[in-house]
């Protein structure tokens, strides 16, 4: 992550995008200035000379004729795919509320669908990368839930169904902040700390319905509050969290059309990222653009595995 953060999140319409990118010159430019914000100088000898490679998204120095590639090191990097194009998706994906699809993206850049496809599951990929960065704290409700439909065939809590856990950050007035949410193999106490450690600061509230499995939660160094109501019935019984999730499935049943179960934990990155900036809507094209240009580069196996 740069540590000056010298650009500054604007309101971007089209028109506006268009003037601010209108090739690919600026968007190679964008990088650098967030990779240097000072201006460029060469890693290998300290010189301030040197000249632009548009089309290779490189710096080359005038003294030691060093090249640094000003994609390394971000999600942009090694793509055949050129910075324009990517500029554009980051655009249409941060306008659309709903979440875009493959198809959309295909149809708008002209490129193929396994092509758009890609590019939007690395941009929630650096959703997901710069989520991880945060940590939910103070009171903090946590839950399972099951996405998908469920297999009729079989009875009680299908194993066919995706698992995962919940966490809504809540204010001190009981509101929701911010929520997590991580797919899961088992349902146990071994991954209520997987889940919990790296995502819910030590010393928060965790609120829960009281499942067993959440009763080392004092253990792992939290404060554990199981609210004990009547079922499900009991309306104030995690409220928000059960309404997320029922946002978390509309999103992507209306988007993306089913849940396909390899893909769902990025759908769901999509979805907690959005929810957890829904009152910064203006800033996204610049936000989603700076978590694409901040986060590590993921090849289409690590994608798809
Ligand atoms: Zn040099």
């Amino acid at each position: 992550m740069p540590k000056k953060q010298q650009l500054s999140y604007q309101k971007m319409g089209l028109l506006e995008f268009h003037s601010r990118f209108p090739g690919e010159r600026e968007c190679v430019r964008y990088l650098e200035q967030i990779r240097f914000p000072k201006g460029f100088i060469c890693p290998r000898c300290g010189s301030k000379a040197s000249g632009l490679i548009v089309s290779r998204g490189l710096r080359q120095c005038k003294t030691c004729r060093a090249q640094t590639s000003l994609t390394a090191g971000t999600m942009f990097h090694r793509t055949r795919t050129p910075l324009l194009h990517w500029f554009w998706a980051i655009l249409l994906v941060a306008k659309d509320k709903r979440g875009h699809s493959a198809l959309q993206l295909s149809k708008e850049l002209n490129i193929s669908y396994d092509r758009a496809w890609l590019i939007l599951h690395k941009i929630r990929s650096a959703m997901a990368h710069r989520d991880s960065f945060y940590r939910l704290d103070g009171i903090v409700e946590l839950d399972e839930a099951y996405f998908g439909a469920p297999d009729r065939k079989r009875r009680g809590r299908s194993t066919r169904r995706a698992k995962a856990f919940v966490a809504i950050g809540l204010t001190e007035n009981d509101r929701p902040r911010f929520c997590k949410i991580k797919i899961i193999k088992r349902l146990d106490s071994r991954s209520v700390k997987a889940f919990t450690t790296p995502r819910i600061a030590k010393g928060s509230q965790v609120r829960t319905d009281g499942l067993f499995v959440y009763r080392a939660l004092t253990k792992y160094g939290y404060l554990h509050e199981a609210v004990v109501g009547s079922g499900k019935d009991n309306k104030n019984l995690l409220h928000w969290t059960h309404l997320i999730i029922s946002n978390a499935k509309a999103f992507i049943l209306g988007t993306f059309h089913g849940l396909d179960k390899k893909h769902l934990q990025q759908y769901l990155d999509e979805f907690c990222y959005r929810f957890n900036r829904r009152y910064r809507e203006a800033e996204m094209f610049d936000r989603l653009l700076l978590a694409c240009a901040t986060a590590p580069p993921i090849t289409y196996d690590e994608l798809t595995r």
